[in-house]
């Protein structure tokens, strides 16, 4: 029996040596095999449904300064901004008038009092609309996430950026701890959260082994809900001095080979198709979904504000409209024989299989 053949019988099914062969997959056949079995999967899974979060990046403040991000705390070249609750409140009510039963909101990260409370507020304005609420705001202490837990929210996602204890140390500023980062996962877990994690592919010194140890990572923590995308390196950045210069071809092959080989290894999460692939390819989100992804996450923050959030260079839709980008979207899943579910909050099954 093929390692493919292995992994479409039963999660956790693949070697770590399985994992890096697949995940070196460059020949037209073996990417085939690949990314034709993940979306057997996951259409097994969620048959030719794609569930969709509209993403709010509420603001780009941040107190972490990591070497490969746009908005990290030295940057002076990006003008600061913070969203009012009234504007995040204005842009969920749209999210739920496009028809998005699920929200991410996204930012920077920000510790203190007066923070937990502003995303208390929002979450209480923004129950009204129904949605299914995944914040995305970085590491916080576990009251925090219990308050905001308790306030509506949940989902979380925290990647881990990098599973290797080596890698993080070498992107981050010293003393960043990926211990917290884990404690932080366990803390939003037993909070009672969905949980999602990721990394990012791509990364400079990092190898196939160190991939395929990122999806026995996401294995161990059994999360949830996956978001993974290619790193990207931006100009004012410190880490883009340190990049191996890939093409965007090969980011884009090795990110999808991620999300194939997450998929047949863990098989019941969600796993979105992430923005970081559209900006290596137009139809890079399409790509996603037919190597495996089962989630989209268009941006539903005013176009006036997306010039601020640039964590990578080359982010796409910096001017499309959110109605504009809805039926690009629609059309261009209905060309691969996949519909948005408008239906449901998309949860995901990881949650219910438990
Ligand atoms: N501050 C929050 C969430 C915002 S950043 C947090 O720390 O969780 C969201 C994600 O963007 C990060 O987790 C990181 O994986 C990704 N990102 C940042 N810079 C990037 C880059 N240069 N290329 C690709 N992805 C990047």
């Amino acid at each position: 029996m093929t390692a493919i053949e292995k992994a479409l019988e039963k999660p956790h099914n693949l070697s770590k040596g399985e994992m890096v062969d697949l995940l070196g997959a460059t020949s037209r056949e073996d990417v085939e095999a690949l990314r034709g079995a993940a979306r057997e999967l996951k259409r097994r899974i969620f048959g030719n449904r794609v569930a969709i979060r509209g993403i709010v990046e509420i603001g780009n403040r941040c107190v972490k300064d990591c070497f490969y991000c746009g908005i990290r705390a030295s940057n002076r070249n990006v003008g600061r901004y913070s969203l009012s609750a009234d504007d995040i409140e204005r842009m969920a009510a749209r999210n739920a008038e496009l028809g998005y039963k699920s929200i991410v909101i996204q930012g920077g990260e920000i510790e203190s009092e007066a923070n937990t409370r502003f995303i208390e507020d929002v979450l209480k304005r923004i129950e009204p609309f129904s949605l299914g609420v995944t914040l995305s705001l970085g590491e916080q202490k576990r009251d925090v996430f219990q308050r905001w837990r308790d306030a509506g929210a949940h989902r979380y996602l925290l990647r881990i950026e990098s599973s290797s204890r080596d890698i993080y140390s070498k992107i981050h500023p010293a003393g960043y701890s990926w211990e917290r980062r884990v404690r932080c996962l366990k803390d939003l877990r037993e909070c009672g959260y969905q949980v999602g994690t990721g990394t990012m592919s791509s990364l400079p010194w990092q190898t196939l082994d160190d991939l395929a140890g990122d999806i026995a990572f996401f294995g161990e923590v059994d999360a949830d809900m996956i978001g993974m995308g290619p790193y990207i390196p931006h100009p004012d950045t410190p880490l883009a001095a340190s990049d191996a210069r890939r093409t965007n071809e090969e980011r884009l092959l090795l990110a999808l080979n991620m999300i194939s080989v997450t998929r047949l290894y863990l098989h019941d999460v969600n796993i979105a198709s992430t923005t970081a692939l559209e900006a290596l390819a137009p139809d890079g989100r399409e790509q996603g979904v037919m190597a495996g992804a089962n989630v989209v996450m268009p941006n539903v923050t005013d176009v006036e504000y997306r010039e601020g959030y640039q964590l990578y260079s080359g982010k796409p839709g910096l001017s499309e409209s959110t109605f504009s980008s809805k039926s690009r979207l629609d059309a261009s899943l209905a060309l691969i024989g996949e519909v948005i579910d408008y239906s449901s909050r998309g949860d995901s099954p990881r949650a219910g299989n438990r």
